[in-house]
């Protein structure tokens, strides 16, 4: 990407939009619009020297045109998404995340973008190939004959499958990643939303800040997951959207953890005796198990993860404890 295209990063006051804002500014790109529903005292990033447009609401096709309308490369990271605690109980506004992309890739096609880049999710990847009897990565094609998560995964699906279709009929370039659980600092870690990695940093920096010695676990610990550090994902994104390669491709993490030991190395991090466990088997828990195969990302743009799970855990432990910190 030439340094001075202009670009938007949609959903830019979230977690993954405000670190690929940060990068690209860091990077020297001088022309990027960063949008976003929420007012801008909700974002967890603001990149002063970019043009920061809150209170945005994406869904709506007028505002897709409009901030489409003379840029080359958009991002589009803009959904209204959580961890399974929010989109197994969510499945109505998961779905609605259908007009986002929608709007987004008409304003890009009307607009004659350049690069489209769209992220899905692990999400969309048939039930039966997590439920643990079945111990290998997630290559793209598991995700046909299609059954995915319901409401959140069946919109991701489709969503990939229009930008294939803007792809072939009207020649937008348009690239799709499959992230994997992605975790780092700057991100949502309380309010229901949150993913694991942050959900326990925060219970074990409250631990260690109150004296609590009992833990909450959503299921029984083993569930298995491989997570993805944020530096790793925005390299890879910014790699596939600068690539001849169209996705829909794996980016994720294989080194993998269960629940029970992704815990245990956030205690050992934050130097605090084990915590008494109570798992609670009522609270969604997803799938059994998953892991990204890497393989076609590898082999398409030589992207791979370099952050340990260690390294990127005490990272995201020690921002996690400060805002716990400030919060009490
Ligand atoms: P996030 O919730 O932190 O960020 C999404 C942002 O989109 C939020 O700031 C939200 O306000 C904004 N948004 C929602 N509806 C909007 C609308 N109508 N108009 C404008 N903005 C709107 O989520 P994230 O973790 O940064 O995820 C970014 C993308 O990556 C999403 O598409 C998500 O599905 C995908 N993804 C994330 C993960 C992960 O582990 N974080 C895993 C798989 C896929």
């Amino acid at each position: 990407m030439r340094l001075d295209e202009p670009i938007l990063v949609a959903g830019a006051g979230g977690f993954i939009g405000g670190h690929l804002v940060r990068e690209l500014y860091l990077q020297g790109h001088t022309d990027i619009t960063a949008v976003d529903i929420k007012p801008i005292e909700d974002w967890h990033q603001v990149t002063v020297d970019a043009d920061s447009q809150p209170n945005r609401d994406l869904s709506r096709l007028k505002v897709a045109r409009s901030v489409t309308k003379g840029k080359e490369v958009v991002f589009n990271l803009a959904c209204d998404m959580g961890g399974m605690g929010f989109i197994e109980m969510n499945k109505a506004l998961c779905s609605l995340n259908i007009l986002i992309n929608t709007h987004l890739l008409m304003g890009a096609h009307r607009a004659d973008v350049q690069r489209y880049f769209y992220s899905s999710s692990a999400c969309v990847y048939r039930q039966d190939l997590q439920d643990g009897t079945i111990h290998r990565p997630l290559r793209e094609t598991d995700a046909y004959p299609a059954d995915p998560e319901d409401g959140y995964g069946w919109e991701k699906l489709t969503s990939e499958r229009m930008c294939r279709h803007f792809n072939e009929d009207f020649g937008l370039q348009t690239r799709v990643a499959r992230f994997h659980t992605i975790y780092g600092p700057e991100g949502t870690w309380d309010g229901g939303r949150e993913k694991v990695p942050a959900a326990l940093c925060r219970k074990v920096a409250l631990a260690k800040l109150t004296g609590e010695t009992q833990i909450e676990v959503w299921g029984d610990g083993t569930q298995v997951r491989s997570l993805l550090y944020i530096d790793d994902l925005i390299a890879g994104v910014l790699s596939l959207t600068e690539s001849n390669f169209a996705g829909p491709v794996n980016i994720g993490a294989t080194e993998t953890t269960t629940v029970e030991g992704l815990l245990c190395m956030v205690e050992e991090i934050a130097g605090i005796d084990p915590l008494h466990r109570v798992y609670d088997l009522s609270k969604p828990q997803g799938v059994r198990e998953r892991n990204s195969d890497n393989t076609v990302m590898q082999g398409t743009t030589g992207w791979e993860p370099s952050t340990s799970l260690q390294e990127g855990m005490e990272r995201t432990y020690a921002w996690v404890f400060d805002q716990v910190k400030a919060s009490l």
